[in-house]
């Protein structure tokens, strides 16, 4: 061993210990000590004000820094790529050489295409803390930016003419606020590095998701989010080549790198994506050994879910690279590798972004024939695809359609009006969308739109599958070459916007808006808060419109005037406004008789009303769950809901005044703590009138305590031969139990009101956990339930799907005047599910429409 050598392992020894001892770390603990910087360059402590790792830099002073640097240095240009839910800046901050630069700025400026043919700059993308409470990587972004922005070094001045590396410091920036502030409040000037501090216990909801608790690393496909929107449109238009996504992981742990496990990529990513993360891989090591890191790879995490970070550029030609860094979680923190502090975490982030920078570069040729080669073989694999694309239909609902375009348009696929009637599989499509697959995002749309049952591992612990046909509850179709016609192509569709509806006419006895619109509903909640009366419709009818006789289905929402406490001269603006806003064509009725079935003045027509809805939230309840349908009110209904924390419902429930609430949702969560008092009063409020609707876990809770007749379980599934079975089969034994997320199949009573709107009989659901609702011997309790053979795509073990088979998806029972519905699966999962989200939507609306079975 050289002196040299033994040197730097003794300052490394030394900067260890300090890093447990003191509060903070000096550049030099960072940044490699021969660096030669510009010196006018100032590094981010000097512009923040604390040493970094000494506090979790804010991040408007994170997105201050990107700002200085875009201003000092020609290396530099600062994308502004949108705004967050709270109003943050999605900040991305491009560093290249100068000429790089200059172009770059004049091709965003012309908006041109841009350019990333073989001989074009290598595009790395540097993506930190999308998990905002995995702080290391927004911190070391800091030191990335300025250590690439200020060197002085010949060899970097040349990487720098190979590639354009972009920055983007934090990926949830919401998510981010919510943690660094938390954990900057509790932070000692004497570090408590005991775990049982409150630094290191972060209350409900953690930082990890962003604004509405959505996990931003599962919404890269599904863009659900404004994050994922405004990031989207600049990753299709930069397409990087390599993304890194730098994590955190458990305390105890040391450093992860990709490539992963071999066996659990997803069979779509060709092989030489493995090799490539391989060869980058390298570098990391090399970079970690030098600094004496501990790290592992190729033993953990998946690659088969295309909407993480480190997996949706895998099925576009690019090499996505997940890193997780032991968290300190907090400032310092006691592991069993010793004190664990924020610098250290910090510095290791820091030490990989370099070397997937190195590796990158170094290996650019490659990466590059790598990506030519993909889209080559995408379009060869497309020529010789049996099918030409694929055929979609909303049914008409414009508003569905519309959310599906729109996914579409973010991933730059290519969509086009279906102009002709095509007949498949014993359908005839009239109006939809057409998907043709020979174009270049061949590969991801088969993502998109295929079902898989069979899998190569059988450990999922999240999603193993995400099929957007059945999540929008839409016909589709895969499109035969015999059947492919070139006039089936309409236009090709630019935009989501869906075209102004309208009222057909002015009426002076009703309207009548259709219920299976998705967007209706949120007209509902508009009509009624501005205080006009609405009524459904229990059973199908026809009338004279000012367009001739038309039929109406169940569940049609109608506007009688003769009721309303205003004018019919005044309704009627307000209803034309909601019409051209929400794209709903609202028929004008002549005639209160009916051509057939019910008049309009029938009993089987029934008011609704504006659902006042208390939520509960907080600690002990799902924040995934519970975020997904507060985002679902609030963007798809325009509903103001009450969010109660379940702790304060069940410490101080005697003083809330339950009457003010028409419906008490309660998503999966755990809700023991409610006592026998509490069970009391919901069950009077029920037979008041109140609507109680359980989700997941919550229907477990509502039947052990008699509130729901239903039975509830959860599934047993082991591996077939206990007998049999030793200790190393325990790790996929229990990977059996798990329900990650797959697609069921489910039969719908449409006769009942809670199913109005869905329009088909068989509705597809996303079951994600163990719980399984019993079928009732009462046969109008059980409204929708799980076919027979009910897996339509994604891994479930042979004895969960037993025990799912045949079991309910939604029940509902009247109790005095109120109801309690329980729905077996959150029907707004990840937001994307817009097809099963109607059972929601229905439980607020439609919640005490249906009539008591005396069965
Ligand atoms: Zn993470």
């Amino acid at each position: 061993m050289s002196l040299v050598t033994h040197i730097r392992i003794w300052s490394v020894i030394i900067s260890l210990q300090l890093m447990s001892l003191t509060t903070a770390a000096p550049n030099t603990y960072y940044l490699p000590s021969d660096a030669n910087y510009l010196a006018s360059l100032q590094t981010p402590d000097q512009r923040i004000g604390h040493q970094i790792g000494e506090f979790h830099a804010r991040h408007d002073q994170v997105v201050a820094y990107m700002h200085y640097l875009a201003e000092q240095s020609e290396r530099t240009h600062l994308i502004d790529m949108g705004k967050t839910w709270e109003k943050r800046s999605q900040v991305l901050l491009a560093i290249s050489s100068p000429e790089n630069i200059a172009k770059l700025k004049q091709q965003i400026a012309n908006n041109d295409e841009f350019n990333n043919d073989a001989k074009a700059p290598l595009v790395v993308w540097l993506g930190f803390s999308i998990h905002g409470n995995e702080a290391s990587g927004t911190n070391a972004s800091l030191l990335t930016a300025y250590h690439l922005t200020a060197l002085q070094e010949q060899a970097h001045e040349q990487v720098l003419q190979d590639t354009i590396i972009f920055i983007e410091p934090s990926l949830n920036p919401d998510g981010y606020g919510r943690f660094s502030t938390f954990v900057n409040s509790q932070r000692s000037l004497n570090l408590a590095a005991d775990p049982m501090d409150r630094e290191h216990q972060e209350p409900w909801p953690n930082g990890r998701t962003n604004h509405y608790r959505f996990d931003l690393n599962r919404d890269w496909l599904l863009a659900q989010q404004k994050e994922s929107q405004n990031r989207l449109k600049w990753y299709q238009h930069f397409q990087p080549n390599v993304f890194g996504d730098f994590h955190e992981m458990g305390t105890n742990s040391t450093y992860f790198f990709q490539p992963g496990v071999p066996e659990r990529q997803n069979p779509l990513t060709p092989e030489e994506n493995f090799n490539i993360t391989d060869d980058i891989a390298q570098f990391h090591a090399k970079a970690l050994d030098k600094i004496g890191s501990l790290y592992y790879s190729k033993e953990d995490f998946d690659d088969f879910y295309y909407g993480k970070g480190s997996t949706y550029p895998d099925i576009q030609g690019n090499v996505g690279i997940l890193f997780e860094q032991a968290s300190s979680r907090g400032h310092l923190q006691e592991s069993v590798n010793g004190p664990l502090s924020f610098p250290f975490a910090i510095r290791n982030q820091f030490t990989t972004s370099l070397s997937t920078v190195a590796g990158a570069h170094a290996n650019k040729d490659k990466i590059k024939d790598y990506r030519q080669k993909f889209f080559a073989e995408a379009s060869n694999e497309a020529s010789n695809d049996r099918n030409r694309g694929i055929v979609i239909s909303a049914g008409g609902d414009t508003g569905r359609m519309a959310a599906l375009i729109e996914n579409l348009l973010f991933h730059k696929i290519k969509v086009y009006r279906l102009k002709d009637e095509l007949a498949l599989n014993g359908k005839t499509y009239k109006s939809g969308i057409l998907i043709p697959f020979q174009q270049r995002q061949y590969r991801l749309i088969k993502a998109m739109f295929e079902t898989r049952t069979l899998f190569e591992d059988n450990t999922f612990y999240d999603v193993s599958t995400w099929n957007f046909g059945h999540a929008f509850n839409m016909d589709y179709d895969y499109v035969e070459r015999r059947k492919w016609k070139d006039r089936l192509l309409g236009d090709e569709i630019k935009n989501s916007t869906y075209a102004p509806g309208k009222v057909a006419a002015k009426s002076k006895l009703a309207y009548i808006i259709d219920w299976a619109q998705f967007t209706t509903p949120k007209a509902a909640v508009k009509l009624l808060e501005s205080g006009i009366q609405l009524r459904t419709a229990k059973s199908p009818f026809s009338l004279k419109t000012s367009e001739g006789v038309k039929s109406f289905a169940p569940g049609s929402l109608i506007i009688p005037l003769g009721i309303q406490s205003r004018a019919a001269d005044e309704i009627y603006p307000e209803l034309q406004a909601v019409a051209v806003d929400l794209g709903l064509n609202i028929d004008a009725i002549n005639s209160g008789y009916a051509v057939s079935g019910i008049d309009l003045g029938s009993p089987d027509i029934k008011p609704i009303t504006l659902p006042r809805v208390l939520m509960l939230a907080g600690t002990g309840v799902s924040a995934y769950d519970s975020g997904e349908l507060w985002h679902f009110a609030d963007n798809h209904l325009d509903l103001s809901i009450t969010q109660a924390n379940l702790t304060q419902f069940a410490n101080h429930s005697s003083f809330v005044d339950l009457s003010r609430y028409s419906h008490i949702v309660m998503p999966h969560g755990r809700y023991n703590v409610l006592n026998e008092k509490i069970v009391a009063r919901l069950s009077n409020w029920v037979e008041q009138g109140g609507v109680l609707i359980g989700m997941k876990s919550a229907n477990k809770w509502l039947s052990d305590q008699k509130l729901l007749s239903l039975e509830v379980s959860l599934t047993t599934s082991s591996m077939d031969n206990p007998d049999s079975l030793q200790y190393s089969d325990m790790s996929e034994d229990n990977a059996q139990k798990v329900i990650g997320g797959s697609i069921f199949d489910t039969k719908v009573d449409l006769s009942h009101p809670l199913t109005f709107g869905i329009g088909k009989s068989n509705l597809s659901v996303f079951k994600n956990h163990r719980y399984i609702i019993k079928p009732s011997d009462n046969p109008y309790l059980n409204i929708i339930r799980y076919t027979e053979e009910p897996l339509v795509s994604g891994y479930v073990s042979s004895g969960n799907l037993d025990n799912i088979a045949n079991s309910v998806q939604l029940a509902a029972e009247r109790k005095g005047r109120g109801s309690v519905i329980a729905i077996s699966d959150n029907p707004v999962f990840r937001a994307y599910w817009y097809g099963s989200s109607r059972l929601f939507v229905n439980a607020l609306f439609l919640g005490t429409v249906f009539e008591r079975s005396n069965r």
